[in-house]
């Protein structure tokens, strides 16, 4: 199988490249801005990179839609902190770009792996999001936290349109996948990333760890292995997975941001390099608009049922909540250590 995976460098796309090469014989075309995750995997006969931008190199990307058989478009920004700042570039790339790319494969007869996102569900009231029935509901316009989750919505919704019309496609939605190389940390010091990136370089920094509104959300923490394990099966089963939307997430790792924070705050202790730090940081609470600005709305709970992964798939995530978290934070203080940032 030839596979082409757009934004190949970004944590799901780089993680998805060592797998396919350790577990098949498939033929990867990959594009990203930059290569600095891919690591050894560059220099495998089987990866063909190429350093470019999905707006500009539009040429290699239609020639090699034609020429793959499953075409995955992962280039996305996906941090809240960029729904509120830029929006509009959030709406170019996340949706505008990755139309064009949805398209060619319609045309050529191409089956697309779309990662939608569990941020569609938005303020869903549902315990435990369904694919099939969970209504997804937004805030108003002014609350432009809502643009990535209503772009997504809007791709998603566009392709099961065009999959009315022969479109071979498979939508996935990730919850709050961790791991090695999730953000930068040096990103993660000026206050603008996901939260497990936020939390370790903020101990990092022995800045104090702010709990947005007190942390009473609640995520459901997923280690990339799980998500990718789950890639992998759908992308080994075309024709049973064509048209199907599935949540990708553990359910039994769910926890507030509070309790996310405490875990993380004692795995830091615990760590080698860390058992007698002077100073720790302190955990603070900190008023959402003061964090975010005014264009934030959060969500109390997202929760996923992976009833259709489990039944149709055969696919249970394995990595618990504790497990999950310590190999990221120790993955994040390797990596800062090796780069000279420890000292
Ligand atoms: N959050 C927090 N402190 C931070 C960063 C995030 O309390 O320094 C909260 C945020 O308000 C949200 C949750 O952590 O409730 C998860 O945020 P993330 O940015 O990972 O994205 P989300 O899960 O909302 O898409």
């Amino acid at each position: 199988m030839k596979v082409l995976i757009l934004g190949v460098n970004g944590f799901i796309g780089h993680s998805l490249v060592n797998r396919i090469l350790a577990d098949t014989d498939w033929e990867i075309y990959g594009m990203d801005l930059d290569s600095h995750r891919l690591g050894a995997s560059i220099d495998s006969r089987r990866f063909h990179f190429i350093e470019g931008d999905i707006g500009i190199n539009r040429e290699w990307i239609e020639y090699h839609v034609k020429k793959c058989d499953v075409i995955l478009p992962l280039v996305a920004i996906a941090t809240p902190k960029s729904y509120v700042e830029r929006p509009l570039e959030v709406f170019r790339l996340d949706f505008e770009e990755n139309l064009r790319v949805v398209r060619q494969a319609h045309q050529y007869g191409k089956w697309v792996v779309f990662p939608s996102t569990s941020e569609v569900y938005g303020m869903c009231p549902d315990p435990e999001f369904d694919e099939y029935t969970s209504p997804l509901v937004l805030g108003p316009i002014s609350k432009s936290r809502w643009i990535y989750s209503c772009a997504k919505q809007m791709l998603d919704r566009v392709i099961s349109a065009y999959g009315e019309q022969g479109l071979k496609y498979t939508l996935f939605r990730p919850f709050n996948w961790i791991g090695p190389k999730l953000d930068a940390i040096d990103v993660a010091k000026e206050g603008s990333s996901r939260v497990v990136t936020q939390f370790v370089s903020d101990l990092i920094f022995a800045e104090p760890i702010r709990l947005v509104d007190g942390g009473l959300q609640k995520r459901c923490f997923t280690y990339i292995d799980d998500g990718i394990d789950c890639l992998m099966t759908i992308l080994k089963n075309p024709g049973k997975v064509f048209g199907r939307i599935y949540n990708i997430g553990h359910p039994g790792n769910e926890c507030t941001i509070k309790d996310l924070a405490e875990l993380l705050l004692a795995l830091f202790k615990e760590h080698p390099d860390h058992t007698n730090d002077p100073s720790y940081s302190e955990i603070v609470t900190v008023a959402s608009n003061k964090f975010y600005g005014d264009k934030y709305q959060d969500i109390t709970t997202r929760k996923p049922s992976i009833e259709h992964a489990a039944m149709e798939l055969g696919w249970k995530p394995g990595i618990p909540l504790r497990e999950a978290l310590k190999l990221t934070m120790d993955s994040f203080l390797a990596e800062w250590k090796e780069t000279g940032g420890a000292g």
